[in-house]
C-alpha cells in the first residue's frame, strides 16, 4: 500500500498505479486509459459479473513467500477489487486473457440472431462493436439458434426481443437497485431443451413476471396454463415462476398489465444489445441519422439532464443525459417518452378575432392589435399578466420586464395554481435570491429529510431516485407527512406521519414538540426539510414548515412542480416582488434594476386577477403557458377570461384559453429554443436548441410587441440580457414582503362524507404528455384510496366503485384500502376519469362518499 493508507499500488499491463481502496480492477485499468471490454458492468449499478467479457489475468503476491502467484483461471475484472501487489494482465498483454474474451465473445454470438439490419441497437452496439473488433469472421456454430416468438410487449411502451438478450442483468439491476420497482428479472435456468418450435424446459431468459406475457405457470390456474410457450409436441410448456397473483386496479396500468416503473425507459438505454426497445423508436431511425442535441427536461422541476435524437427535423426520441450533479444517467420515463405534445393543436399563425371569430394575420397586425389593446386597456384599468410556470428564465425576464416597464403594472403571477399570500412571502425571503441551495448529492448524505406536501416519485422522479440510493446506502433516512404511505415512500423506507389535508401544522407542531418524534426532530437538527409546491394548499403551512426548520436546525428546499417556477421566482413573476428577491415597495431596490420608473405599490396576485376577471373589473390579462386544469376552479379561470376587457395569449399550442383570446401569438416550445431552466436545487440548467425552426421565443414576440409601444426591451439579445442580469443576481437590501398567515382550519366532515386529499401520480392526464399513447398505456390505473374504516361507512367492498360529489361535480372510480386517516379519500388530480379540480374542488375540500347503487336509485 503506498504511504496513504486508502490508496492501493496496482501493475496493469505494466502501468503502476495508485488507486483508491476498494476500486474495482476495470475501473482502475480505465483511469490508466485501459479499455477492457464489458456488457454487465456499469458503473452506477452494484458488479454481477454475469457477461464474463471483462476476464482478465490477475496475481496476487503469495501471502507467505511475497512470490506473485496468477490464479488459476482468468477473473472478472468487474467484480474484482484491487489488492496491494496486484499484477493484471488484460487482453493487451495476456493471451490468456485474449483468448478467454475471445471466447466469452463466440459463446454469446451462439444463439444471437443475425438481425444487426434489423435491429434498433444496430450502429451503436456495444455487442456489435465488439464482435466486430474481437469476434470470429465466421461463426463455428453449426446447429440452429435458439429462438423465441418476438417481441414481447412487456409493458405498452417496451418491447423485448428475448433471443438479443446476453443475460447481462443490467435491466434488473436497475429494477431493483435503483427505481425499487422489481418489474424484469432472470427466470429459468440452462440453455433450455433442444431448439425445436419452442421450448419444452424453459431456458435461462429475462421477462416480466406476468402470467400473460411469458405464460408461466399459474398457481391460480386450474393445472398448467395453455402456454404460448408450448412443449416441443404441442403439449403446455413446463414453466415456473412467480406468479404476481390477482392484482389489484391500483397495480395494474391503463394497458391492464402489471404496472411496472416511472422510470422503466432507463432499461431500454442501459441493454447492451437491441433486446428492449421502445415502441416509440422501433425501426424508426439509425444512430448515424440522427443529430443530437444536449437538453434539459421541461418535464419536471429537477432539471435532469437529456440527449435529445432528432432526424430530419422530427425528434425520435429522448435519452438520459449523464450529469453526476443531477440526474446521474437515469431520467423519468415521462422525461424521456412525452416528447410529441408540443406537435398536438400546434399554433403556427398569429390570430386575431374578427366578427366573434379567431383568424390567422400576419405578424405585424397581430402585434399592432394587440397594441392597441394592451393601451387602451391601461388607460381603462387593470392589466393583469399570468405568464405561466413553465417559461425559461430568459423568457421570464422578458415578460418581468414588459409588466413593469411596457404595462406599468405589477399585477403578474407566474402561479396559475394552488396559491396564497403566505407561499408569496415564503418565496421572496426563503427562496428568491438565495443561489444554489441542497444539492441532490447532499440529499445522499443529510441524515435526515423530511417531505412536507412532497411525493418525489410522483413529482420529482431524480429526488426520489437519489434520495433512495441514500437511503440503502445509509446515508440519509426519509419521513415524510403524508396522507397515506405511498408507493414511493414505501421503496424509501419511509416513515409515514400521517396527516389529513388541512391537519399537515397540528402534525408539524406535534413534531416541533417532540414526544412522539422526538427522535426525528432530533435528526433534523442539520438535515433538510423538502417542501414541494402544494404547501400552498393549507394555511398555516409554510410558516409552521419555516419555523420548524429554524428551530430543528434544518435545511429548507422548497421543490416546485413546473420546470420554469424556480426561474420565474427569480426573474420577478410574482406581485411585489423584482427579480432575484427584491422587494417592489422599496425604493432602493427598484433603482437598482435600472429599468426606469416602475410601479411602486404590489400589484394583484393570480388568485386577485382572476376575481377582478369575474367582476368584470379586469381591463385586459396577458397570459401565457396557463394549464386550465391547475386552476383551483378552472370554471372560474374561464369566466374570469372571458369577462376580462382584452385578452392576449402567448401559447404555444391551442388551448381553451386561446379560444378565448382577441390576440393569440405562437411562440417556441423548449424543443425550438435555447434557454435556461433553474431547478429546485436553485442551478443553472441551460440547454441548446435541437431543432431548427422559425418560431418566436416568448422574448422575441415580447421584444417586437415592446417595440409596438415605443419601448426597447433590451434584452433582444441573450447577451444583452445576459449583461443585464448577471449583475443583477443578487440582493442584500432589506426583504419587505407582504405575508398573510391565516390559521389553520381543518374542514368538519359529517357523516358519509370525508376530506379530499390528492396530488398528481408522475403519468397522468396532463397535456404535456398528449401524443404519447404508448406512455399513456404505462401510466397507473386511477383509484380511490380509503382507510377500512371509512369504506365500512360507506358499505362497498374494496374493488367496488366509488362515488365522490361536491356542489362542483362528481367522479367514480375503483375503490381501495390503504392506510390514510378515517374520513379521508384520496384520488389522483389528473387522470384518466379523475380531473379533480374541475369536478371536485381542491385538496381539504369536503366531499360525499356514495355507492354507485346510491347513484342508480
Ligand atoms: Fe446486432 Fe447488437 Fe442488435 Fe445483436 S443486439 S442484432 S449485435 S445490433
Ligand atoms: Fe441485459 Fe438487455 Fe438482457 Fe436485460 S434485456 S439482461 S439489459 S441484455
Amino acid at each position: 500500500m503506498s504511504e496513504a493508507t486508502d490508496l492501493v499500488d496496482v501493475v496493469i499491463d505494466d502501468v503502476q498505479l495508485s488507486v483508491p481502496k476498494g476500486t474495482l480492477v476495470i475501473r482502475a485499468a480505465e483511469q490508466a486509459g485501459i479499455r477492457i471490454p464489458r456488457f454487465c458492468d456499469h458503473p452506477l449499478l452494484k458488479p454481477a459479473a454475469a457477461c464474463r467479457q471483462c476476464l482478465v489475468e490477475v496475481g496476487m503476491p503469495d501471502r507467505r513467500t511475497g512470490e506473485l502467484r496468477f490464479m488459476p483461471k482468468p477473473q472478472p475484472s468487474c467484480a474484482q477489487t484491487v489488492t496491494p501487489g496486484m499484477v493484471v494482465k488484460t487482453q493487451h498483454t495476456s493471451e490468456v486473457a485474449r483468448v478467454a474474451q475471445h471466447g466469452i465473445m463466440e459463446f454469446l454470438l451462439i444463439n444471437h440472431p443475425l438481425d444487426c439490419p434489423i435491429c434498433d441497437k444496430g450502429g451503436e452496439c456495444p455487442l456489435q462493436n465488439q464482435a466486430m473488433t474481437e469476434g470470429r469472421g465466421k461463426s463455428r456454430f453449426a446447429d440452429a439458434k435458439r429462438t423465441y416468438p418476438k417481441p414481447l410487449r412487456l409493458t405498452s411502451q417496451i418491447m423485448l426481443d428475448r433471443d438479443r438478450c446476453i443475460l447481462c442483468q443490467r435491466c434488473v439491476r436497475f429494477g431493483k437497485e435503483i427505481a425499487g420497482d422489481a418489474f424484469i428479472d432472470l427466470q429459468g435456468r440452462g440453455g433450455g431443451t433442444a431448439p425445436t418450435d419452442d421450448h419444452y424446459f424453459m431456458p435461462e431468459q429475462i421477462g416480466s413476471f406476468d402470467t400473460q406475457v411469458l405464460n408461466f405457470h399459474d398457481v391460480s390456474a386450474d393445472g398448467p396454463r395453455p402456454t404460448m410457450l408450448s412443449g416441443p409436441y404441442g403439449e403446455a410448456g413446463l414453466i415456473g415462476s412467480m406468479d404476481p397473483g390477482d392484482l389489484p386496479e391500483s397495480g395494474r396500468d391503463q394497458s391492464g398489465r402489471a404496472f411496472a416503473s416511472y422510470f422503466s425507459g432507463n432499461i431500454i438505454q442501459i441493454c447492451p444489445v437491441g433486446a428492449l426497445t421502445a415502441s416509440s423508436y422501433r425501426f424508426r431511425s439509425r444512430p448515424f441519422d440522427i443529430v443530437s442535441t444536449a437538453s434539459v427536461t421541461e418535464h419536471d422541476a429537477s432539471g435532469s439532464a437529456l440527449r435529445i435524437d432528432v432526424r430530419h427535423g422530427e425528434v425520435v426520441r429522448r435519452m438520459a443525459g449523464n450529469d453526476p450533479e443531477v440526474n446521474e444517467e437515469w431520467i423519468t420515463d415521462k422525461d424521456r417518452f412525452a416528447f410529441e405534445w408540443d406537435q398536438q393543436s400546434r399554433l403556427t399563425q398569429p390570430l386575431v378575432r374578427e366578427d366573434g371569430k379567431l383568424v390567422a394575420t400576419s405578424w405585424s397586425d397581430a402585434l399592432d392589435r394587440a397594441r392597441r389593446g394592451l393601451q387602451a386597456a391601461r388607460e381603462q384599468g387593470t392589466v393583469g399578466l399570468l405568464p405561466g410556470g413553465r417559461l425559461t428564465f430568459e423568457d421570464a425576464w422578458a415578460w418581468s420586464k414588459f409588466a413593469r416597464t411596457v404595462l406599468h403594472t405589477d399585477s403578474v403571477d407566474a402561479r396559475a395554481r394552488s396559491q396564497s399570500q403566505e407561499e408569496l412571502g415564503f418565496l421572496a425571503t426563503r427562496v428568491a435570491g438565495t443561489g444554489l441551495g441542497v444539492t441532490y448529492s447532499e440529499l445522499e448524505t443529510a441524515g435526515q429529510v423530511l417531505l412536507v406536501a412532497l411525493e418525489p416519485e410522483d413529482e420529482c422522479g431524480s429526488i426520489f431516485l437519489r434520495l433512495r440510493k441514500g437511503v440503502l446506502a445509509g446515508g440519509v433516512k426519509v419521513a415524510s407527512i403524508a396522507p397515506f404511505t405511498t408507493a414511493g415512500s414505501h421503496k424509501m423506507g419511509a416513515e409515514v406521519l400521517h396527516a389529513a389535508p388541512g391537519t399537515e401544522v397540528e402534525v408539524l407542531a406535534a413534531l416541533a414538540a417532540g414526544g412522539a418524534h422526538e427522535d426525528l426532530f432530533t435528526r433534523l437538527a442539520g438535515g433538510v426539510i423538502l417542501v414541494g409546491e402544494r404547501a400552498a394548499r393549507t394555511p398555516g403551512l409554510l410558516s409552521a414548515v419555516s419555523a420548524l426548520a429554524d428551530r430543528a436546525g434544518a435545511r429548507l428546499q422548497w421543490v416546485p412542480r413546473r420546470a420554469g417556477e424556480r426561474g420565474a421566482v427569480e426573474a420577478g413573476l410574482l406581485p411585489g416582488l423584482l427579480p432575484f428577491g427584491r422587494p417592489l415597495v422599496d425604493a432602493a431596490a427598484r433603482d437598482s434594476l435600472g429599468w426606469g420608473d416602475l410601479p411602486t405599490e404590489p400589484g394583484l396576485s393570480a388568485e386577485d386577477l382572476l376575481s377582478a376577471g369575474v367582476e368584470g373589473s379586469l381591463a385586459a390579462l396577458v397570459t401565457g403557458g396557463v394549464d386550465v386544469r391547475d386552476a383551483d376552479d378552472p370554471a372560474r379561470l374561464l369566466t374570469a377570461v372571458e369577462r376580462a376587457g382584452f385578452v392576449v395569449a402567448l401559447e404555444v399550442r391551442a388551448s381553451e384559453l386561446t379560444e378565448m383570446a382577441d390576440v393569440v401569438l405562437p411562440v417556441a416550445p423548449p424543443l425550438e429554443k435555447n434557454g435556461t431552466f433553474l431547478n429546485w436545487e436553485g442551478r443553472l440548467r441551460p440547454f441548446g436548441q435541437a431543432v431548427s425552426a422559425r418560431s418566436l421565443t416568448d422574448r422575441d414576440v415580447l421584444v417586437r410587441l415592446a417595440r409596438e409601444f415605443g419601448v426597447d426591451l433590451g434584452v433582444e439579445t441573450l447577451t444583452a440580457l445576459y449583461d443585464e442580469v448577471n449583475p443583477l443576481m443578487s440582493w442584500s437590501g432589506a426583504r419587505v414582503v407582504p405575508t398573510d398567515t391565516r390559521p389553520p382550519s381543518p374542514p368538519a366532515v359529517a357523516a358519509g362524507q370525508a376530506v379530499l386529499a390528492t396530488h398528481k401520480p408522475m403519468l397522468d392526464a396532463g397535456r404535456l404528455q398528449d401524443g404519447a399513447p404508448w406512455l399513456a398505456g404505462s401510466a397507473r390505473r386511477p383509484v380511490a384510496l380509503v382507510s377500512g374504516a371509512t369504506l365500512a361507512s360507506v358499505g362497498i367492498d374494496e374493488g367496488d366503485h366509488l362515488r365522490l360529489s361536491t356542489d362542483r361535480g362528481s367522479l367514480t372510480l375503483p375503490v381501495e384500502v390503504s392506510d390514510l386517516p378515517d374520513n379521508v379519500v384520496w384520488v389522483p388530480e389528473c387522470s384518466q376519469g379523475s380531473i379533480v379540480h374541475e369536478s371536485l374542488g381542491t385538496a381539504g375540500s369536503v366531499v360525499t362518499l356514495s355507492t354507485t347503487a346510491e347513484v342508480a336509485r
